[in-house]
């Protein structure tokens, strides 16, 4: 029996945390989801442009999905109707076990959900990383008028304008991930959908047929807050990793090189869930 501390909240093994600044490689733009002739960017109090945590956690569930079929993994999006307890019809099971039988719960949780439930959580169960906002202190702003093109069949409505605001390339943006009792198989998992932001293979926020969203990690760094440094297995699933993997005050290029045997893990590892 795999040790389930992977989806574990009251026992912490291991605390790793990524910091790093994004560069802006093209216009950015995260907004508020508002309707209208002015697409504004979210920003804080202070107006500083940003890309909160929220943001984040879908851009890496999304494009860890398409990371995690590539190997093979049996991955749902997540959805309110799609994910790995709902399909399985253990949706109700699970909420009344963990009213009456936490033993149970977590075996069912363990066995019937996908990394990507685990990792990022679903309904009922929280996730095991946390992503902080990320709010610029070196942006510039820029507004472009466009024409508005319709989302259904691509027409232009009407002529119509709208004004598209957005944090111009060579914005910096700051980049904090703490993970919970991630196994060196699923930290690597992390690390490769971060190299595919990195390279372009992924954009984050709106306007991505126009070309948004692009962003390169300037620095990156890797941290265990908590745990034995030496990242043992952390469970019978997990990988050993070779070498000692210092990756602090890196730059993305350097980080991604030096991080290639966690990668290795995420690449080689059998897991043994959903069963
Ligand atoms: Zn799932």
């Amino acid at each position: 029996m795999v040790e389930m501390y992977l989806i574990r909240k009251d026992v912490v093994k291991r605390v790793v945390k990524f910091e790093g600044v994004l560069r802006a490689d093209s216009p950015i733009l995260v907004g508020t989801g508002e309707r209208g002739p002015i697409k504004e960017v979210m920003k804080d109090l202070e107006g500083r442009p940003m890309i909160p945590g929220s943001s984040w956690k879908g851009v890496f569930r999304s494009s860890g999905e398409r990371i995690a079929r590539r190997k093979g993994l049996k991955v749902c999006s997540g959805l309110t109707n799609d994910n790995c307890l709902k399909n399985g019809g253990l949706d109700k099971v699970f909420l009344n076990s963990l009213r009456s039988d936490m033993d149970q719960a977590k075996r069912i949780a363990w066995n019937n959900t996908c990394i990507n439930c685990k990792v990022f959580g679903t309904i009922s169960i929280l996730g095991q990383v946390r992503f902080l906002d990320s709010i610029s202190q070196d942006f510039k702003l820029n507004t472009r008028a466009m024409t508005a093109i319709s989302r259904k069949d691509g027409s232009v409505v009407g002529g119509a304008l709208v004004t598209l605001e957005y944090a111009d390339v060579g914005s910096r943006f700051p980049f904090t991930l703490f993970t919970y009792n991630l196994p060196n198989y699923a930290l690597g998992y992390m690390i490769l959908i971060m190299e595919e932001i990195h390279n372009h293979l992924v954009q984050v926020g709106g306007n991505k047929s126009r070309g948004f969203g692009f962003l390169s990690f300037e620095k990156l760094s890797m941290e265990v807050l908590s745990g034995d440094q030496s990242l043992p297995k952390l469970d019978e699933d997990d990988m050993e990793v070779k070498g000692s993997l210092d990756l602090r005050n890196l730059s993305g290029k350097e980080f991604f090189e030096r991080a290639k045997p966690l990668m290795e893990a995420f690449r080689n590892v059998k897991i043994s869930y959903p069963s």
